[in-house]
């Protein structure tokens, strides 16, 4: 069990707090931003000097997408100290939500989620949450390929499905998938 610290207890409102952090995730997110321009304008010179496409490509997933990523991580944060997360919708990078979406769902334990067992092809199985399933009939594909019951035709993607079973928005699930991915 993790201690709570809460501002108050370093002598600091909460507002003060925020304020700190939203000055931080700021610097954070200018700092990544340069960083991210510069690997762009190194790869562009890379592919200028003949580099081949499969190491171009290897340069922008192991050097530009994690900085992108953290980037995001940190945008979303802000995103978060600055309204309820609502207004997250349409800011965040199509590449994390394209990561969301390929999460592998069937082993984070979600609520609602029973007897998943494998089915070949990469796929799950699971007793479908949506209707009043005896045998598993709600089938989570690889990929970002979501989930489709063959019983009920509720279906979706991961994102949609983390939604459904943690009743919560399109950023929670974003906010929830993100620590999977
Ligand atoms: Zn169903």
């Amino acid at each position: 069990m993790i201690p709570q610290i809460k501002p108050e207890d370093f002598g600091i409102t909460q507002a003060e707090a925020d304020g700190h952090r939203r000055r931080h995730l700021t610097s954070m997110i200018a700092t990544l931003t340069k960083d991210i321009d510069a690997l762009i304008v190194r790869a562009k010179e890379h592919r200028a000097n003949g580099l081949q496409d499969w190491a171009l490509e290897i340069f922008i997933e192991n050097r530009i997408e994690p900085l992108i990523k953290d980037r995001q991580k940190h945008q979303s944060q802000l995103d978060w100290l600055n309204d309820d997360g609502s207004s997250l919708f349409g800011q965040i990078d199509p590449y994390v939500i394209k990561r969301c979406k390929s999460v592998p769902v069937h082993s984070l334990g979600l609520p609602g989620l029973q007897s998943i067992t494998p089915s070949g092809g990469g796929r799950y199985r699971a007793i479908c949450p949506f209707h009043n399933d005896t045998h598993p009939s709600l089938v989570l594909y690889p990929e970002d390929r979501g989930y489709h019951c063959f019983v009920c035709s509720q279906g979706g993607d991961n994102i949609d499905l983390v939604m459904r079973l943690l009743d919560t928005s399109f950023p929670g699930a974003i906010r929830y998938l993100m620590n999977y991915i």
